[in-house]
């Protein structure tokens, strides 16, 4: 009888623990890609439509000023 009921509650301990680590891996699932979402997120609102860009005022097209090439054109402001 006594043998019977440990071995019951060693089996719910088991049944406990293994809910339990289940549950806790199943969280670090979700924070993961929490996280991921996050970061794709975060590239998004970098991407370079979001940049101030300038006009070259030689060839009156916009460019990020940190990208800024010259366009071939003799008036065109940027080194290339
Ligand atoms: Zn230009």
């Amino acid at each position: 009888m006594f043998a019977f009921s440990f071995g019951k509650i060693l089996l719910l301990a088991a049944v406990i623990a293994a809910v339990w680590f289940g549950y806790r891996w199943w969280q670090r699932v979700q924070k993961v890609t929490r996280d991921e979402g996050a970061t794709l997120a975060r590239e998004r609102a970098r991407a370079p439509t979001g940049e101030d860009m300038v006009k070259c005022p030689a060839c009156e097209t916009y460019l990020s000023p940190k990208a800024a090439r010259a366009c071939g054109r003799v008036e065109c402001p940027y080194p290339g």
